[in-house]
């Protein structure tokens, strides 16, 4: 996750130097320069599960003469009890590195793509490659090598039955030391793919500075499809998965949740960093720059729209999304003249500092100060963090809140519609909802509540309900 960050930050630098909308761009940053539109696709493990699901991605991909930049994921599930095959070759490498004999994870992932290679009637190559995966596995202690292959296998085989040009990422998408996107690749991917051919780009990886594979994190491949749209000044990114899109909440919260045709970049940020998970959160910051748009399509629903993600749209409704994450906890103080002494936020977070956690909210008061954690940073360290602030700050009072839900209220709209806020806090007042903390971020697009995990569901669903009738 680290990296992606560091990548964030690159690219958030790039942005500064354009600012411009979907329609403009920055000069391409790869050498491809042919006048004829460019779309760069990326096709979803479950889209590239079967067969038949190939073909049919093959067949997207033919519909439009567009659409040469195409990244495939490892074929995911065919049926939600089946394995995915990146999650397999993790195995692989776990039981390897214990010493155990992965023939089962082995024989799985051979069997799969025996039935891929046989069923799009390509030549027998696929078995002889994995025993070659098999025997190079041993030189690599870290798991990145054999995550990456099942990309690289689905690569190979997509590029044989398409007749396209299989490119390795591990020649084009290079990070540095610290394992950040080197920029570099941009320039290494626009050379390799400037070509008139239709090119295969596996997902999820690339390599180190001393040509070792290094994957992003989980999900990644919609990185993979960014960074290659970007490379190719792609006039568009379509992400091709098995769902239209995003909703407006979450369909297993509320079943019938509006789709959602337009959503800016920005926006996005705020509902995946949340928990909308259609797109890997961080897949928008190489398109965000050169303002590329993001297509989310359907495989199995090609003529739906899906979703457009853009860097501005119209906004009649104020609110495009409300998603929310449980899994957090609070510490909130109160200092009487907290306001008037110099140097108190710097104190909380040096405790902060010492124990290596990293907070995501900070909401303040004149005499109080909270600060929000995810769990998984969090860990066990929320006592001993208390004890630090209680001997460095001297709070009136201080406690740690667990089992705490957040709930994201995102739209554009939001800074030019008066009385968003009173209708949130109406909705939830109405619902009996109690609120446990308020933030709103200087950004005006999103108004974040902590609410108790219990509540988490039924306030989506009051939210959801007083903002998709809004006049
Ligand atoms: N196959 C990888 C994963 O399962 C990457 C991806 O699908 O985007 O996380």
């Amino acid at each position: 996750m680290e990296e992606l960050y560091a990548i964030i930050g690159f690219l958030l630098n790039g942005d500064l130097a354009c600012k411009r909308d979907n329609h403009e761009r920055c000069e391409p940053v790869g050498k491809v320069s042919s006048k004829m539109s460019k779309i760069t696709c990326k096709f979803g493990g479950t889209s590239l599960a079967t067969v038949e699901r190939i073909k049919t991605a093959a067949e997207i991909i033919k519909a439009k003469d567009e659409r040469r930049f195409i990244v495939p994921s490892a074929p995911g599930k065919r049926s939600d009890d089946d394995k995915k095959i990146t999650d397999l070759l993790y195995a692989w490498h776990n039981m390897a590195k214990e010493g155990l004999d992965p023939a089962e994870p082995k024989r799985i992932i051979t069997e799969r793509f025996v039935e891929l290679e046989k069923g799009l009637g390509l030549s027998e190559k696929i078995a002889e490659k994995i025993e070659a995966i098999s025997v190079e596995a041993a030189n690599h202690s870290e798991p990145d090598f054999m995550a990456s292959r099942g990309e690289y296998l689905n690569g190979q085989l997509i590029s044989e039955y398409l007749g396209a040009t299989f490119v390795d990422p591990v020649d084009c998408i290079k990070f540095n030391e610290e394992g950040h996107l080197d920029s570099k690749s941009y320039e290494l991917l626009g050379e390799a793919l400037s070509g008139p051919d239709m090119y295969i780009v596996p997902g999820f990886y690339g390599s180190m500075p001393d040509g070792s594979v290094k994957t992003f994190s989980r999900g990644g491949s919609d990185v993979t499809g960014s960074i290659v749209a970007r490379a190719t000044n792609s006039d568009m990114y379509e992400n091709w998965t098995d769902v239209s899109g995003f909703r407006m909440a979450d369909p297993r919260i509320v079943a019938d949740a509006k789709h959602i045709e337009e959503i800016t970049y920005d926006e996005l940020r705020e509902l995946s960093y949340m928990g909308a998970s259609v797109l890997h959160d961080e897949a928008i910051f190489p398109v965000r720059a050169p303002g590329i748009p993001i297509n989310i399509r359907n495989t199995n629903d090609p003529d739906h729209g899906g979703t457009l993600i853009l860097a501005d749209r119209e906004t009649k409704l104020p609110v495009c999304g409300i998603a929310g994450r449980s899994g957090c906890s609070m510490v909130s103080m109160k200092k009487t003249l907290m306001n008037k002494e110099r140097g108190f936020g710097w104190r909380v977070l040096s405790v902060l500092e010492e124990h290596g956690v990293s907070f995501e909210h900070m909401p303040t008061g004149i005499d109080t100060l909270s600060l929000i954690f995810r769990d998984e940073e969090l860990q066990n360290h929320g006592q001993a963090i208390v004890k630090g602030i209680e001997r460095t700050c001297e709070p009136d009072t201080i406690s740690l809140t667990s089992e705490l839900a957040l709930i994201a209220t995102v739209g554009i709209g939001m800074n030019h519609h008066i009385g968003v806020a009173a209708h949130l806090f109406k909705a939830l007042s109405d619902a009996r909802i109690n609120i446990r903390v308020i933030d709103q971020g200087s950004s005006e697009m999103n108004i974040i509540i902590g609410v108790d995990e219990e509540d988490l569901n039924k306030a989506i669903v009051a939210i959801y309900e007083a903002f998709v009738a809004w006049e």
